[in-house]
């Protein structure tokens, strides 16, 4: 029996949760099960880790606290930023998302969290960081992954990468 290891593909069925509340943030059901290559990063931490060893069938629900999921809110990545650097057709509301580039040009994602006069604050956290979330999964299959997946990293044809 495969069951989830390093360098095996996994393909689950998942829907997570808020534990407060119970309010569901994501769900693979009623679309495609999610595909993903075990160990090289595709997945947050701890989600892997609570997975390993599950073998086809097998159904797992766990809590992740933010340092297994998403990380812990950053105040560092709060910035202040004058109105007028924002360019003049973007809607400037709260819970507006937009993205910005650094000087490296990577793209990085923002979300408007509050607007004064002529300063707007932005949030870089993801939107997941200081969360903790619950996930239910069942492993829907798994297999070996082929050589030229671990070398870039991903999963192949159904649930992943076409090209
Ligand atoms: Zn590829």
């Amino acid at each position: 029996m495969t069951t989830i290891d390093n360098d095996k593909v996994a393909m689950v069925h998942y829907r997570g949760t808020f534990p407060e509340d119970g309010e569901e943030f994501d769900s693979s059901h009623g679309a495609e099960p999610l595909g993903f290559l075990v160990g090289h990063k595709n997945m947050i931490p701890g989600f892997e880790r609570e997975m390993m060893g599950a073998e086809v069938g097998e159904k797992r629900e766990f809590t992740l606290t933010p340092d297994r999921a998403y990380g812990e809110k950053d105040d560092g990545a709060i910035q202040q930023v004058p109105r007028d650097q924002f360019p003049p057709e973007m809607p400037l509301e709260i819970g507006v998302m937009g993205a910005a580039q650094t000087e490296q040009g990577q793209q990085m994602q923002f979300t408007i969290t509050d607007i004064s006069d002529d300063i707007v604050t932005v949030d870089f956290n993801h939107q997941m960081a200081g969360k903790t979330l619950r996930f239910s999964v069942e492993v829907v299959d798994v297999r070996a992954a082929v050589a030229e997946e671990i070398s870039h990293g991903h999963v192949h044809g159904a649930g992943g990468h076409e090209h």
